[in-house]
């Protein structure tokens, strides 16, 4: 008997401590779930747009210049190793830096698939026909400058060349195939003239659903492979304004849309002659100023011509700063200084001036003045 109530007790010893240790275990278990809503959470990453600030996503450094004598230093090729690169000119700031940069001979030809091997390295790859190009032009040029145009570089660009003019031409159109839009503006080389066919352009471009718009005047030759490459550069969801300035310093005008022009601002703009491009992302930012007529009606208030109230928009009311580069000529400039081992590179040239009516870059070799004689008096060439 005593032995048996020992062993029990012992059992129920047993019992008991086994007992206390499940209950051990269960006890984490029986606790009530963490309310993971309770915990801090991470931040998203928001990366505000501001001057200085780089959109950098690899590839090569962006080099800043500032004056006309850097430029063949700022068009040689780095030596980042990763296939060869551009180093693009970013003037006075590095806004939007590109996001990569490519060897001009590994971008293809328009008409091709636009990007070539540059695609491989771009987070979205552009393609030549996002690439809506803008030409102003007028009636009375049709002959002496746009035809030019049609036989050179637009013959490789017509799907995405848009030729603004002021008057109708049945025979051009026919002829060309080109895209020919008669603006139905004044033919008149005046503000409200020039300011009417860049709100059309506006709107075409709108309208297009292309990733990027390109303003160029009829004297500009656009060596394509080089703009595909400039554009490559960035995104068109990004706001970017890419130009060259005509002046040395911002321009100031009477603020008369912010308020009631007793204050005045200074904002840096493109000029038209040169040509300069604006990405989707920031075009639609500018239509409460620029869309549907509001572009002229904005000009009328600063009273300022066409390029000047691009950059007025882009600068003043959506401050957005110009991305400066030297890759954009007009004939303001004096293009016989250009390195001849640069040209290719450039994205514009233009041709003429006031006091040097040739102005034409010189290149020896190739084609002979009989062969190609816009390409010695017009900085155009030709394709063969
Ligand atoms: N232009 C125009 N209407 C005119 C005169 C010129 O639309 O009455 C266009 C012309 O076709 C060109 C641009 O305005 O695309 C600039 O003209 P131009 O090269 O003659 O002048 P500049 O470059 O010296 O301003
Ligand atoms: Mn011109």
């Amino acid at each position: 008997m005593h032995i048996a109530s020992v062993g029990v007790s012992k059992f129920c010893f047993l019992f008991s401590l086994a007992f206390c240790g499940l209950l051990l275990l269960l006890i984490p278990a029986l606790q009530p779930p963490a309310h993971q809503v309770d915990l801090p959470q991470p931040r998203p990453q928001v990366r505000p747009a501001q001057a200085g600030q780089s959109h950098h996503t690899g590839g090569p450094v962006v080099s800043v210049h500032s004056g006309e004598s850097e430029l063949a230093t700022g068009l040689n090729r780095s030596s980042a190793g990763d296939g060869g690169s551009i180093e693009t000119e970013v003037g006075r700031n590095d806004k939007h830096s590109p996001k990569s940069g490519a060897d001009s001979k590994r971008v293809a030809l328009p008409g091709g698939k636009g990007g070539g091997l540059l695609g491989s390295r771009s987070r979205d790859q552009l393609d030549f026909k996002d690439i809506f190009i803008a030409v102003k032009t007028t009636r009375k040029y049709h002959k002496s400058r746009l035809e030019l145009l049609i036989q050179t570089w637009v013959s490789r660009a017509k799907e995405q060349t848009y030729i603004f003019t002021d008057g109708e031409d049945k025979e051009l159109r026919m002829r060309t195939g080109a895209n020919i839009i008669n603006t139905n503006c004044s033919a008149a080389h005046t503000r409200q003239a020039l300011c009417c066919k860049m709100s059309v352009e506006y709107d075409k471009f709108i309208e297009s659903q292309k990733k990027w718009f390109c303003h160029v005047d009829d004297d500009n030759y656009v060596i394509l492979p080089s703009l595909l490459r400039l554009l490559s550069s960035y995104h068109h969801s990004q706001d970017v304004y890419l130009g060259r300035p005509s002046l040395d310093h911002p321009i100031e005008a009477a603020e008369r849309v912010k308020s009631d022009g007793s204050v005045s601002v200074k904002f840096w703009f493109a000029t038209g002659g040169a040509g300069f491009c604006i990405s989707r992302g920031l075009a639609l930012k500018m239509s409460p100023w620029a869309s549907l007529g509001n572009f002229i009606s904005t000009a009328e208030k600063i009273r300022l011509p066409d390029d000047c109230t691009i950059g007025y928009i882009i600068e003043a009311l959506l401050e957005v700063k110009l991305t400066h580069t030297h890759l954009f000529h007009s004939h303001l400039e004096n293009l016989q200084k250009l390195p001849t081992d640069t040209v290719l590179e450039q994205v514009t040239l233009s041709y003429g001036g006031f006091e040097n009516r040739r102005n034409v870059i010189s290149i020896v070799g190739g084609f002979s003045l009989a062969e190609d004689p816009a390409r010695y008096t017009h900085n155009f060439w030709y394709l063969k």
